[in-house]
């Protein structure tokens, strides 16, 4: 089987070529996203294999399907950049459903205690001696209150992590999972209540905009929101709006609605055109960072593992256990 990755990094390879090499496919590793303008690099391969910043659009599918190829392999779990009503009865859309919500959940965390105690801030002022505690105040999390959105693999880590904090963990998902021991409640109660709010949904047309001027205005005052589903679970101009009014205790952004062809990328000796962005690199409670949440060791092998499963058995006929149907999209 010929594969062809896009968006590939160094790190892509140090799984992807061995392993490839054991299930004999013929990998190609390029650099490049996958967009309209770089389609017709996939002629001649069986699959391509893209990354949560590339997109397949209906025509794009029609191009593939002409050049015969059967698959398009997901590197992630989210599917929203694939048009995959367009690619039913064409070609397979394989995803990596789980790799490691841990890695995720964590790294949610993570953002919070950085946002809240300023560790980010603290790391760089006593590099310079500057040992004052001024501004570096955070808040305990213990007996505080979690607003988890979306209780699947990633949202459940999230609460169990929460619970080790000692926090009161309020739930909403329109599906509840009733082996969890959490309070389910509805998504404006969550908002209300919550004094920390972390969403772990996917993006669909319900969920777009899910924090928007309405639900920031329900929140407590100093809530903490963390976000590393997908960036237009948040509208950005309202969000900016809220950190202008000082509705916000801090606030973390894994990922960010506008943010393919920046994110993954070294912007720096660039002018930044995209002016929310830049905006929001001024908050001091606010920290955004490059949509790395999976970013672990055991993730990108989980990652690679599954990946080439699913190659495998298209190739062998096997069941596709993590196909993505058009029954997956409302
Ligand atoms: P999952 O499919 O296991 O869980 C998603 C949950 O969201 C399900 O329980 C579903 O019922 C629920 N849901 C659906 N619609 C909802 C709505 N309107 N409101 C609230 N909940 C809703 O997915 P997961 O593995 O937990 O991943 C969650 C999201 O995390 C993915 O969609 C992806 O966008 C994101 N993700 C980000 C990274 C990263 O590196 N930052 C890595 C992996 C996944």
């Amino acid at each position: 089987m010929k594969i062809a990755f896009f968006s590939t990094k160094p790190y892509d390879r140090i799984w992807f070529e061995p392993m490839g090499k054991e299930y004999g496919f013929e990998i190609r590793f390029y650099e490049v996203p996958f967009h309209e303008e770089t389609v017709s690099l996939a002629k001649g391969f069986d699959a391509v294999c893209i990354f949560v910043n590339d997109y397949v659009n209906a025509e794009m599918i029609k191009q593939l399907y002409d050049m015969h190829v059967k698959a398009i392999l997901l590197r992630s779990a989210g599917f929203n950049h694939v048009d995959v009503k367009a690619a039913e009865d064409k070609i397979q859309v394989l995803r990596v459903p789980s790799y490691s919500p841990e890695a995720v959940a964590e790294f949610a965390m993570t953002m919070l205690m950085t946002v809240n105690r300023y560790t980010h801030k603290a790391y760089n002022r006593t590099r310079e001696f500057n040992m004052s505690l001024h501004g570096l105040m955070g808040v305990d999390f213990y007996r505080k209150t979690a607003g988890i959105v979306g209780t699947g693999k990633i949202g459940q880590a999230m609460i169990r992590i929460c619970n080790g904090f000692g926090m009161e963990v309020l739930a909403y998902d329109p599906y509840p999972n009733k082996d969890l021991d959490v309070e389910y409640v509805s998504v404006q109660e969550l908002m209300e209540r919550s004094n920390v709010i972390s969403l772990h949904c996917p993006l669909t047309s319900e969920t777009k905009h899910l924090v928007n001027a309405d639900t920031i205005a329900k929140m407590k005052d100093g809530v903490y929101l963390v976000n590393t589903s997908r960036g237009a679970l948040i509208d950005t101009d309202a969000l900016i709006d809220g950190l202008v009014a000082g509705k916000f205790g801090g606030v973390g952004l894994d990922v960010y609605e506008e943010e393919e062809g920046i994110f993954y990328e070294d912007k720096s000796n660039e002018i930044m055109r995209d002016e929310n962005l830049a905006r929001l690199m001024t908050f001091p409670n606010v920290l955004i960072t490059s949509h790395m949440g999976f970013f672990t060791r055991e993730a990108m092998q989980a990652i690679a593992k599954v990946t080439l499963e699913n190659a495998y058995a298209l190739e062998n006929g096997l069941p596709l256990v993590n196909r993505v149907g058009s029954e997956a999209v409302k």
